[in-house]
Parts: C-alpha cells; structure tokens; sequence
C-alpha cells in the first residue's frame, strides 16, 4: 500500500474525532440530532484546524445511509464514497481556482438537479470561498437564498473579513480556533503509539509550538521529524538535522550577554553559526527564547506559552535582567530580523545585535530618562543650579523643586549618568557633579533654546500642550544621542 502522509491518514471521521473544536461539533451534532439543518454553513478559521474535515464529517452525517446522524457509520457506501471523494451528491470545490462568475453559474444550473439518490441531499464544499470574485459572490447569492430543499452548502475560508456580509448573514457561521499546543502534543503521541514510534515528550512538543496551533502543520512536521528519526524521536537529533538553536545554547549565550561578557557571548554565537545553524533560524530562536523570559519575568509559568518547564532558563540571567531589560533586548532582535533583510551583512547585524545585548543592563527606558531631566528642568526653574556653579548629585530632596515631583525626586541622582556631552569630562572632574553653567554645557544649550523660543514654555512648565513644554524641548536636544539609541553605555 503506497505510503500516506500521517495528516491524511489520521483525518477525523466523526465529530468526536474533532480535535480541539468542541464546540463546533456539539453544535453541528446537535442540528443533525434535532433536524435543524440549515440550507448554508460557513466555517471560518485558520488554517489546518478542522474546517474541511468537519465539513466532509457533516456531509456524511447527511448523506450516511443510516442517517442523518451525529454519527456517521464509515462503512455504507455513501460514507466510502464521501471519504474517497468520489460521491457524485458531495461536490468540493476549490474556491481559490473556481473564482469567476461563470464557475458560479455552473453550480446554479447543477443545484436544479436532485441528488442521484432520493432521500439525500446534495451537498457543495466550496473551500477557500473568500477567494470568489464580486460577481460571482453575487450569483451564488441568488442560490443560496432560496435553494432547492435537498441542497446544503458548506462554505469554507481562512479570511472571514474577506467574505461579502450579504453572504455571511445567509449561513450558519462556525469560528474554529487554534488548537492548543497541549492538545497536538497528546495527538501527537497517540500518533506515535499507533506507528510503533518512541518520543521523547520534549521533542513532541516543540514539533506541537511550531506548529502555532494548526494540526496539519504538526503532522506535515512530524512526518519530516519521523523520516530521520529511525523510530526514535530525540530533542537533540531534531535540532541537529533542522539546525535550530537549543535551549541549553540560548541559556549560555544569554548568560555571558547579562555578565557584559562581549568575547563570550561572540565566540559562543559563532561557535553556534559553525555547527549550521541559519542566521534567521537563530534570529528566531532567540526572539522565541526572549519573549519566554518576557513571559517569565511577567509572571507566566505555562508550559505552552513559554515552551519549555519554566526551570528549563537561565537562573542568572532573569536574576540580572529585568523586564524593563528583557524588553528591549526582545525589541532589538526584532528588529534585526526585520533589517537582515537588507542589510549588506547579516551577519555583522547579528554581532552588532548580541554585543548590545551584553550591555542591557545598561540600557536607560525613556521613563528613567524622562524622570530624569523632569528633575533636571525642576533644579533649573528653581534657580539654584546655575548660581551654585557644579552641581553635586545628590538627590534635590532637601531642595525646593518648582515642580515637586516625586519621579523626578526618585532618580535625580542618575542625572550625571544620564546625561552626556561637553560637560560629561568636567562633571567627572568635579566628582561626580554636573557642571550645568559650563559652557556649551547642557544647561547653557538649554537656556539657549528657551531663548529661542521665547520664555512661554519656561513660565508654563504644566500646560497640557506638551510639545512645547521644556521636557519635549530637551527630549528634542537629545534626540537621536538617547532617545532613539537603543542602548547607552556608561
Ligand atoms: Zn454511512
């Protein structure tokens, strides 16, 4: 017998087959147990999650010689022919191929027919339906609205947007979800029970997460998993063969970036890219391997969001890094795969990537920096820094603040490492303190573009319009230094 791909030979055959789409089979067996059967069904959903099995296992709920039955018995030779696709009353039509009115216009004149066997009804599977055109969307209308009593549509399509509202309120709507990862994995090792296969769990259930959901992705993965497994599915031989990063790999890569150890983390990447790993690939993994950090230090702790037991990562590294870091780290990697794209050398981009990853820690949000220079432009309104000449940076608790706020109080002692320029060199002679009345200083670039605005924006620090307030006026003067760098180093 000729070799059968595993998705087409563990289709489901009845509603309780149906993985993951429970409430789409309770529905659709209850309408057949009550008679209620409607003249147009639409079965939306992503792809590879049931929508064309549920409509043949309905077609053959109608159409089974003991039916019509929530449970169709498989052996009639109604059922056979449907599941062979040879009935001549199950006619499924590929939508994306079948687009043009006249394609429509066909099935119009063929519904007039009744169906070769009296007693059953003739039953369309138009798949992929969002892909007819306006016009035919049009006619299949007319026919839908008042069709012979024997006939039943069953539309399906993965973009429901896409399908015209006056079709849509003329059928019975069915969404289908993504199944749960949880749910491939156990179909999955049912699968492996049947074929004789050993798996381990782990390997099981990454081929489930990269599936995201869709079952005839998992199985199409699973058979290339199965093909060089030789009866024995391991984590190691999988990533082996597909070149793909472990977790143990992204673990010590992530640990020499939090320890600012740049030559580790380097050698560790090429060492990685040696052993074939794609640069995408490892893009990918680690943007995977950063969002379940994210996920961790959020408080998620579900296997199947994270995709690994969450005592799988690295304790040093969500001890080093918090979410604020994590964040941007996951933000700079998705941003690399965006630019490898076009860049000259992905590979540079990659090395430039993971060295700014070894200095996260460093890294200062837009909301420390923002507090920052609110206390910067606090300690200027009240007057004292400029006379006072080096400013010591202290936290201004014990001064008076024009705007008192208390972010800004919080993190005033980071102004001298927030702020860089001319004044950084001198600021560190004075031990530590911000020289605000140096020349070309930032304080005297300040003043100089109040002046050149006028005095509106420093006698109403709080009105609403923000844009011309003093923080936006310095966030304009540090534009493209910090505010848009990814990372600063100290
Ligand atoms: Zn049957």
């Amino acid at each position: 017998m000729a070799y059968e791909v595993t998705a087409t030979r563990r289709r489901p055959k009845s509603f309780d087959e149906l993985a993951g789409q429970e409430f789409v089979a309770a529905t659709l067996k209850k309408s057949i147990e009550t008679g209620h059967i409607a003249h147009a069904y639409l079965f939306s959903g992503p792809r590879g999650c049931g929508k064309t099995s549920a409509a043949r296992i309905l077609a053959r709920s109608l159409n089974c010689e003991k039916g019509p039955t929530a449970a169709p018995c498989g052996v009639c030779s109604s059922c056979r022919e449907i599941s062979k696709g040879t009935s001549l009353d199950v006619i499924e039509i590929d939508g994306a191929s079948n687009t043009s009115v006249n394609d429509v216009r066909q099935i119009r004149e063929e519904v007039l027919f009744p169906p070769a066997q009296s007693g059953r009804r003739k039953i369309y599977i138009i798949d992929e339906v969002h892909m007819l055109s306006n016009s035919a969307f049009n006619a299949l209308l007319k026919t839908i609205e008042e069709p012979p009593p024997y006939i039943v549509f069953i539309f399906a399509t993965t973009e429901l947007h896409e399908v015209p509202a006056t079709i849509k309120s003329r059928c019975q709507q069915f969404a289908f979800r993504l199944i749960a990862i949880e749910t491939i994995r156990d179909i999955l090792k049912d699968t492996c029970a049947e074929m004789g296969i050993q798996a381990e769990d782990e390997a099981l259930f990454w081929i489930a997460k990269e599936s995201t959901g869709s079952l005839r992705d998992a199985y199409t993965l699973f058979d290339q998993v199965v093909s060089f497994s030789d009866g024995n599915i391991r984590t190691a031989a999988i990533r082996e063969k597909l070149g793909l990063v472990g977790l143990d790999m992204l673990n010590a890569l992530a640990e020499a970036c939090a320890a600012n150890d740049s030559a580790g983390a380097l050698t560790l990447m090429d060492s990685i890219l040696e052993s074939g790993v794609a640069i995408e690939q490892f893009v990918i993994d680690l943007a995977g391997y950063c969002r379940s950090l994210l996920l961790l230090k959020s408080g998620v702790v579900r296997e199947s969001l994270l995709g690994y037991s969450p005592d799988r990562f690295s304790a040093p590294v969500l001890e080093r890094w918090d979410e604020v870091h994590i964040e941007q780290g996951l933000s700079i990697i998705l941003s690399l795969y965006r630019d490898i794209r076009y860049s000259l050398s992905p590979r540079y981009e990659l090395e430039t990537a993971v060295s700014k990853l070894c200095w996260l820690d460093k890294w200062i949000s837009p909301v420390e920096l923002s507090s920052a220079v609110i206390s910067l432009r606090n300690s200027i309104l009240s007057g004292k820094t400029a006379a006072m000449g080096p400013v010591a940076a202290e936290p201004p608790a014990t001064e008076p603040s024009a705007g008192g706020s208390a972010a800004g109080e919080r993190s005033a002692g980071d102004n001298a490492r927030v702020v860089p320029g001319p004044a950084a060199g001198d600021a560190k002679k004075s031990g530590d303190g911000l020289d605000l009345s140096a020349p070309g200083s930032f304080a005297a670039e300040f003043r100089k573009m109040m002046a050149a605005r006028g005095t509106s924006a420093l006698s109403a620090p709080e009105r609403s319009d923000t844009r011309e307030s003093p923080l936006e006026l310095v966030r304009q003067m540090f534009r493209g230094t910090i505010v848009s760098g990814p990372l600063v180093k100290s």
